[in-house]
């Protein structure tokens, strides 16, 4: 957690860098994520950061996996993500297109298995029908704020980690009562099912009563009309509704659960969990995984925190 402190200062000089005002206590003004468009301008002449671009791999072959062949076959890969969630994964309503770091992933990945950006189909999933369709084998692979653990693991497998977020609290902005997790009893907190935020109220505040929808943006909705007194999921997410309506939401406390993200994968192919990592840690040290960074989730205010290691075993 005292690496989170630290970048937070590095985080605003970031912040100063591409131009972006800061709210009185401290939230960015609202963003877009690069590619988007539509974003705030920010001060006249600023760099807005660009994301960075992927060449598909050419005579890719993965010999004994299952999920590569039938993607081969199709033409095309079909990947599972969120399309609620800023700066993460977030569906632009006017053009469909998809934004985001979590999108970016998908991106890296694909490249590296002979995909380019424009062969892969994206799945909106919930939280709650993740491993279902991982486990039907009805997306090639899923990336969505999905924290890898052991729970899960026994019904799907990971790429990963890489990214770690934690649980943390959003709140109006003219909410004083709720600071962070100690002040949660006898208020109702939002989660989405299915997911380990929503786990980890039930068992471990038995003082606070929880509301559930499938997902976050339902969840913020209740919130800004007053249904509810909070919502609770990962710091990430949080943050990226924080930077899109700062006159409305606040995040508070500090994050109290560790959230390692994984990319989800049909737990039989190995060989395709291989190339899956393989990827990741090319585009992590090409420059790729930090240059998407700073173009999407950066823009909610933190800066780019140390690359996790990647876990092979
Ligand atoms: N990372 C948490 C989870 O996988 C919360 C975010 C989400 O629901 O996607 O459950």
């Amino acid at each position: 957690m005292k690496m989170r402190s630290s970048v937070a200062i590095a985080g605003i000089a970031v912040l100063a860098l591409f131009g972006t005002a800061c709210g009185k206590d401290g939230s960015p003004e609202a963003k877009t994520p690069g590619g988007t468009g539509g974003g705030t301008a920010g001060a006249p002449g600023a760099t807005k950061p660009e994301l960075p671009s992927y060449t598909a791999k050419e005579g890719v072959a993965l010999t004994g996996s299952k999920t590569f062949d039938n993607a081969k076959k199709r033409g095309k890969l079909i990947v599972g993500v969120k399309a609620d969630q800023p700066f993460l994964g977030s569906k632009d309503p006017a053009t469909g297109k998809y934004s985001g770091f979590d999108i970016e992933i998908t991106k890296m990945i694909a490249a590296d298995l002979g995909f380019a950006p424009d062969k892969i189909e994206y799945k909106e999933i919930a939280s709650t029908n993740r491993e279902n369709e991982l486990v039907n084998g009805t997306v090639d692979y899923y990336v969505g704020t999905y924290s890898i653990t052991d729970k899960r693991k026994q019904q799907v497998s990971f790429a990963g980690p890489y990214y770690i977020a934690g649980q943390s609290l959003l709140v109006r902005k003219n909410e004083n009562a709720i600071t962070g997790k100690d002040t949660i009893k006898g208020k109702t907190v939002c989660s989405a099912k299915g997911s380990t935020p929503l786990q980890n109220l039930q068992n471990n505040f038995p003082d606070t009563t929880t509301r559930v929808f499938d997902t976050y943006s339902l969840c913020v909705e209740s919130l800004l009309s007053n249904q509810v007194d909070a919502v609770s999921t990962d710091d990430a997410i949080l943050k990226g509704y924080a930077a899109k309506d700062p006159g409305a939401l606040k995040v508070v406390g500090e994050p109290f659960t560790t959230e390692n993200y994984g990319v989800g994968l049909n737990k039989d192919d190995a060989v395709f969990r291989n190339a899956v990592t393989d990827a990741l840690e090319n585009h992590e040290k090409n420059g790729d995984w930090l240059k998407a960074y700073n173009a999407t989730l950066g823009l909610s205010g933190s800066a780019a925190p140390a690359i996790p290691a990647l876990v092979r075993s």
